[in-house]
């Protein structure tokens, strides 16, 4: 037998990773741009020829390459940017992998000018498909100027596979203004075929977003801002009143990297609901400010997709704080929310919640036990409300609590009096208890009378798509016809009173799903089960009843504002108590 595997000699290997990083012109505009920002360049230009099929010349002012450097820079794996691979928990620059040069030197002419502050001389580097075909001293600025000539010149294959220039020329474009915007301090031009698309100065946000976009926008950005903790979010979106049909500008960025995600947008879909006309879609240009150790930092230069560990916080975070901005705006009477700013007390010691149930959980946990694990939380120190009720060491005072009309549980903290809402204290409650559950769906009720569910042909059809995920948590079906369907049995948790309206709803959200995500989560459900119910009547007997319910809440992991954006607590400090009584 003789042997067939052969090692790919280096060039075809870089053509062959190439295909994934560079797929078109924009994708070297994208590489090229972000490392002129890695290099901490404070004005960028980028000039294009024929749609980046000629040229593409990127300019910065940043710290530029010594001659080693400029040259080592087109190997593969070559990075300044990390050494041991704890460094790719703690990413902070846009590239990591040292591998766009390398895979743009294998398709297409380069030619690098390049010169560090404190040398005298520059260098310069011609590359033609990887093979570098000269390198010598010359003058230049500091910065750098690399010139991306032909792409795909060697492979004609991926030549052929460029379309028209002016479509190009478009990803240019996004591509572009998501690097502008997420990079509003720094100066930005675009030249194609020697016509300025784009001249812009540092600038702040707003202005950039203005700048790029359109002159109307300056009046219709609602301001974004709220700092949870584990994640600061801020920019801006649209007034409901201003939302288009068609055109809208949606933006995300974590950590200034652009990414999408279905998921969020439709939190910030539910934030705007019945604000909004019928199939208008707000603008976004929302910015996430998080550890990178949270995120999943393994991200293809290519994808745009981002794995967040605590997507389902972030997305409750993302209603309750579009919806509060919205309200602030104060185009939105209907809404009542509070002015208080968000005080940080999501929880990020999430583990509890995983590893042992709920029941046991909340039996075991006081205010105390859950001030001595969240002290053990560095980033809480500072926190106003864990600090006030941390200080209630003294047994006695914290179990004083007064109940309001059955509406409200008032208790003193040192700080002042804490009110707790009770209906959005047990919407919180029922939701975090649901969501935990990891039983959810091994115990059903059979119903004692049929519950007929009558739908319209789209409404049966959505419904087939959520079946599944509402027999999982214990629902149990029948079909009568194409349209009717009987429910015979139940999840202990819903009242068959609700059950109608509860899959009503779901279908109507599964409904507005977009097609490629997942046409129901559990969040949802969840979230319509809670909602579905009625807290008007609830009564509290008793002072340790008071009391449980106040640790069943300090238990939850978002405390101050429920999964549907309501406040469920305030503190009155002493200094509003002294206005209130002057
Ligand atoms: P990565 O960005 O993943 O490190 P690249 O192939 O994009 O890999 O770049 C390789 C290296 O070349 C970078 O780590 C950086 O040291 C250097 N480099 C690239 N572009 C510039 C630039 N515009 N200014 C200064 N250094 C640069
Ligand atoms: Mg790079």
């Amino acid at each position: 037998m003789s042997n067939i595997i052969k090692i790919l000699p280096d060039t075809l290997a870089n053509q062959i990773a190439a295909g994934e990083v560079i797929q078109r012109p924009a994708s070297v505009i994208k590489e090229l741009v972000e490392n002129s920002i890695d290099a901490k360049a404070t004005s960028i230009t980028v000039n294009i020829k024929d749609g980046g099929r000629t040229l593409i010349q990127v300019t910065d002012n940043g710290i530029g390459m010594s001659p080693d450097d400029a040259r080592l820079a087109f190997e593969r794996h070559a990075t300044s940017k990390i050494s041991v691979l704890d460094d790719l928990f703690n990413i902070n620059t846009k590239g990591f992998r040292g591998e766009a040069l390398a895979s743009i030197a294998s398709v297409a002419q380069i030619e690098l000018v390049t010169k560090q502050k404190d040398d005298q001389i520059g260098t310069l580097v011609v590359l033609e498909g990887s093979k570098i075909i000269k390198i010598e001293n010359c003058q230049s600025i500091v910065g750098t100027n690399i010139s991306v000539r032909n792409l795909f010149f060697n492979v004609p294959a991926r030549r052929k596979f460029l379309k028209t220039d002016s479509t190009e020329f478009g990803h240019i474009i996004d591509e572009f203004q998501r690097i502008a915007i997420a990079h509003s301090n720094v100066e930005l031009k675009l030249i194609n075929n020697d016509n300025i698309v784009y001249n812009l100065p540092s600038q702040s946000l707003k202005e950039r977003i203005v700048a790029i976009f359109e002159n109307s926008f300056r009046k219709q950005l609602v301001d974004v801002k709220t700092d949870a903790g584990f994640i600061n979010v801020y920019g801006y979106v649209s007034n409901p009143q201003n939302s288009t049909k068609t055109n809208f500008k949606q933006f995300f960025f974590v950590n200034n990297r652009f990414f999408r995600s279905a998921y969020f947008n439709k939190a910030i879909q539910l934030a705007y609901d019945k604000l909004m006309p019928e199939g208008c879609k707000p603008n976004y240009f929302l910015f996430f400010e998080i550890d990178p150790q949270r995120i999943d930092v393994n991200i293809h230069p290519t994808k745009t997709e981002i794995n967040f560990e605590d997507a389902n916080s972030i997305f409750n975070l993302l209603v309750s704080v579009i919806r509060k901005s919205l309200t602030h705006f104060d185009f939105v009477p209907s809404l009542d929310f509070e002015n208080a700013p968000v005080v940080n007390l999501i929880l990020q010691n999430d583990k509890k919640f995983n590893n042992k149930g709920n029941e046991t959980f909340y039996n075991e946990t006081n205010i105390h036990s859950q001030i001595d694990s969240l002290s053990k939380n560095k980033s809480f120190s500072e926190n106003k409300i864990f600090d006030s009720i941390q200080s209630q060491e003294n047994q006695s005072l914290s179990k004083q609590f007064l109940v309001l009309k059955n509406k409200y549980i008032l208790t003193p903290v040192k700080s002042g009096v804490l009110f707790v809402e009770l209906k959005e204290a047990f919407k919180q409650i029922k939701y975090e208890e649901l969501i935990n559950k990891s039983d959810v769906g091994r115990t059903s009720i059979p119903s004692i009378y049929p519950i007929t569910l009558i739908f319209l042909i789209e409404e049966a059809k959505e419904f087939d798509k959520i079946r599944k995920e509402l027999e999982q948590i214990g629902f149990e079906f029948l079909n009568v016809n194409e349209q009717t369907v009987n429910i015979i049995a139940l999840p202990p948790f819903v009242k068959p009173d609700n059950a109608q309206q509860l899959i009503l709803n779901l279908i109507h959200i599964s409904l507005l799903t977009e097609v490629n995500v997942k046409s129901i989560e559990k969040h949802e459900i969840v979230r319509e089960i809670v909602l579905s119910e009625n807290y008007e009547n609830i009564t509290i007997q008793s002072n340790m009843e008071a009391q449980e319910i106040i640790n069943k809440l300090f238990a939850c992991k978002s405390h101050q504002y429920t999964f549907d954006g309501k406040l469920i607590m305030k503190i009155l400090n002493f200094e509003e108590i002294e206005q209130l009584l002057k």
